[in-house]
């Protein structure tokens, strides 16, 4: 974990350089010095990924995500109900590479993987999961505590069977979908992940697919998921939709530096391309509160004492 300071300066000099090399060609320049959060956030992604050049479906929403979660003005609320989460290994169907992270996909027809409770007043489907990580790991996940970052940030997607029938359809509704969120931490290996490492060479390239299964992404849920944070939000990723209620565990887990590795090693580009670009800083620029506010399922008054340094 380091502050979102430590982030912003090498994105600085990456921007520096970016305009530096491209200083002749007609392209969009900053007019004034920018911050990370405003300005310089579409020239570092476009520089990363190229998805980020399309003109945004929502460029300017009222609740966009991610966010930095401000522990102290966090809002506990005693009325949020634990979460209930029963999935079935046996909907797990396969792994995409899909040029920008990696998608494990689950079958989404029936309610056999499904989460309810917590702020949730609907029953969600399992559609897929897939990671957020950095070059290294002082940044990589999208939602920060406090500016503090982690290397990596799990997503585990769920669309709102009881309103919607495709996910197609969930997606573009308020209400739509709800996203658990998990930090990852560079620490002890972890057993349920390898199963998922070791398959991850098979969709090294970009449009890769490899069959996937009995893969129960509850393994990867921290011990306690009852303390969470939850805000009203957005995808991440193009089309961006304001579809989201994002539960975000405040529990993180770990991984081995091997097995975010193994996550570096994948690659942006398909096999055919000439430039083999590696997947990594496939994170989205933080985006404004705007007055909303992110309620907490626990008092963080009540918090555990901090570990000795
Ligand atoms: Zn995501």
């Amino acid at each position: 974990m380091v502050t979102l300071t430590a982030v912003v300066a090498p994105l600085g000099r990456q921007i520096h350089k970016h305009l530096v090399k491209h200083a002749r060609t007609p392209r969009w320049i900053p007019a004034r010095a920018c911050n990370l959060s405003a300005c310089s956030s579409r020239l570092v992604l476009s520089q990363v990924h190229p998805m980020w050049q399309e003109p945004l479906a929502i460029p300017g929403g009222d609740r966009q995500s991610p966010i930095d979660i401000e522990v102290r003005k966090s809002v506990f609320n005693p009325h949020l109900r634990p979460l209930k989460v029963r999935y079935d290994p046996r909907t797990c169907q396969q792994i995409w590479n899909n040029g920008y992270s990696f998608l494990v996909e689950y079958d989404d027809t029936t309610d056999k993987s499904t989460v309810k409770g917590g702020p949730l007043e609907d029953q969600f489907r399992l559609c897929q999961f897939h990671f957020h990580w950095g070059e290294n790991n002082a940044w990589g996940s999208e939602h920060s505590v406090d500016h503090r970052l982690y290397p990596a940030e799990l997503h585990i997607v769920h669309w709102n069977a009881d309103k919607y029938s495709l996910f197609e359809e969930a997606v573009m509704e308020d209400n739509g979908l709800a996203v658990i969120g998990v930090f990852l931490k560079v620490g002890k290996r972890h057993e349920g992940l390898q199963k998922l490492v070791d398959a991850l060479p098979a969709v090294r390239h970009k449009e890769s697919v490899v069959e996937f299964n009995k893969f129960d992404p509850a393994c990867l849920l921290p011990e306690n998921i009852d303390d969470y944070w939850t805000y009203p939000g957005s995808l991440t990723t193009p089309p961006l939709t304001e579809a989201v209620t994002w539960i975000m565990m405040k529990q993180h887990i770990e991984v081995s530096h091997d097995q975010l590795a193994v996550f570096r090693s994948l690659l942006f580009s398909s096999a055919e391309e000439q430039e083999q670009r590696s997947m990594v800083n496939n994170f989205r620029v933080q985006q404004a509160l705007k007055g909303r506010t992110v309620q907490s399922s626990f008092s963080p008054f009540l918090r555990e004492a901090p570990p000795k340094e």
